[in-house]
């Protein structure tokens, strides 16, 4: 925190009722495993879970409560509130408040922390950004990352993440953005939306979410890109970047080389720079475009962005690759799947030489029509000529269903991690590539550890 925040001001401005007085407070806690003395210690509750459980025992052990009933029994400051999950996001509303510089947010389908990593990269030369750890980029993480908001930090850069139609307006409102993008809009998260293009108006509230003055940054090569320039606010400049020259930033002249990474032109403001990436997949210059839209609207000279752009070596668990067992290559991007970033993956494996096998678990959350996009990414591999998909889970059949053409000798779906591991060691040599990709349910990761050797 920038400064200590106390238990009086928050009451004052949001209400509630304080029992056993006031406390100073400049760390916060929700963790009883990861309890602090100096910290305020808030009561989330969640669907498995209730933090109040444990609150009757935290006399001497942290500073405060933040409830959502009173603990009588302890004799602590407490901050009684309707609903702690919403006092979290107020006290990460007044660390917000303390702080002056520029604030970017990211949020889209795919590649949000990709592009939030890249803007961290850039920023890190000659700033000291406050980024989003990992991936704490919803109502509990968003906080998290403003309480560690501190006076070194000139720059905060912000992951959002969408699971409901108005998450990202709740999360807006509590990061007060000025710098937003939304980086692309693909069927992810389906289920939570009922349809993509009301996954679109949901991402477009990081549009709405900015005050005067603010600038959105578009990525003009959305499907959605007409919808959210026709309802940006009034005072709201943007920034367009993309493949064509239209835009104010634009790629052009992409070469992928024989691993797979993307050199190309960015063209900022009429004025060429060649950069390399050194991060797997064509999709990654579709990121960087973002990153440095959003780095260039807080005025971050040219070759700084591609500076910050070229250093960035790779994102764990996002199309990394490794040397794996019986010298096969193995592209550990375990991390997540949706339809969207298969296909990119798909192109990635395609592009290679040797034997190409794409492993993938099942994809989550992808509501009514899971099975025709299951079906849609086989189809899709087969079409671009990989030469086996392992699939995991229920789902994986329909995908090796259409990868096989309905031939059901050639199924290579499992439902036993294990028989899938044994499987595919069968299959490695130093001529084959192996992707590894599915649903953070899916728990890939395990079987792209197997193939390194590190299980
Ligand atoms: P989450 O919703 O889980 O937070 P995210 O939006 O932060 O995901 P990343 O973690 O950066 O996204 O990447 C997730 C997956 O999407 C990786 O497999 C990555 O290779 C792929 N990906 C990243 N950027 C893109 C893109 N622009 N288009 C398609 N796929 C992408
Ligand atoms: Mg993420």
């Amino acid at each position: 925190m920038i400064r200590p925040l106390s238990l009086k001001e928050l009451q004052g401005r949001f209400g509630g009722e304080l029992i056993n007085g006031s406390v100073d407070f400049s760390q916060v806690c929700t963790d009883t495993r990861k309890l602090d003395s100096q910290a305020l210690f808030v009561a989330l509750v969640g669907e498995n879970f209730d933090a109040h459980d444990f609150v009757g025992e935290l006399d001497g052990q942290v500073l405060g409560l933040v409830v959502d009933r009173e603990v009588p029994s302890c004799t602590l400051p407490q901050w009684r509130v309707d609903d702690t999950t919403v006092a979290l996001g107020q006290i990460g509303l007044l660390c917000r408040e303390q702080f002056e510089g520029p604030v970017i947010a990211i949020t889209g389908s795919c590649g949000k922390t990709t592009v939030k990593e890249m803007l961290s990269a850039i920023f890190s030369q000659r700033h000291t950004p406050c980024v989003t750890k990992g991936n704490l980029n919803n109502q509990f993480g968003l906080p998290i990352t403003l309480f560690g908001l501190s006076k070194q930090h000139d720059v905060l850069i912000l992951e959002m993440g969408a699971s409901g139609p108005d998450d990202i307006g709740y999360l807006c409102s509590i990061g007060k953005p000025s710098v937003s993008a939304v980086n692309n809009v693909m069927p992810a998260h389906v289920e939570g939306f009922g349809s993509v293009d009301a996954i679109a108006k949901a991402k477009g509230q990081i549009y709405t979410g900015l005050d005067i003055g603010g600038t959105a940054i578009i990525n003009a090569d959305d499907h959605f890109a007409d919808y959210w320039r026709g309802r940006m606010p009034e005072g709201v400049h943007t920034l367009e970047v993309g493949l064509s020259n239209q835009c104010a930033l634009y790629a052009e002249n992409i070469v992928l080389d024989k691993t797979g990474c993307a050199a190309f032109d960015l063209v900022i403001e009429g004025v060429t720079h060649r950069l390399k990436l050194r991060l797997l997949g064509e999709h990654n210059v579709h990121n960087a475009l973002v990153a440095a839209g959003c780095a260039f609207a807080t005025a971050i000279p040219a070759g700084e962005i591609v500076r910050g752009l070229t250093n960035l070596s790779g994102v764990s668990g996002r199309l990394h690759e490794q040397l794996g067992i019986a010298g096969a290559t193995v592209i550990d991007d375990s991390y997540n799947a949706n339809p969207g970033s298969v296909g990119a993956a798909i192109e990635l494996l395609a592009q290679r030489r040797g034997k190409k096998i794409l492993v993938l678990g099942d994809m989550g959350e992808l509501g009514p029509d899971a099975e025709e996009m299951h079906r849609g990414v086989g189809a899709l591999a087969r079409e671009r000529g990989l030469d086996a998909l392992f699939t995991f889970g229920p789902l994986g059949t329909a995908a090796s269903m259409a990868f096989s053409d309905g031939r059901h000798e050639s199924l290579r779906n499992y439902r036993e991690r294990e028989a899938l591991i044994a499987a595919l060691t069968h299959e490695l040599d130093n001529n084959t590539t192996v992707l590894v990709k599915g649903s953070r349910s899916a728990r890939m990761e395990l079987v792209a550890q197997a193939l390194l050797g590190n299980s």
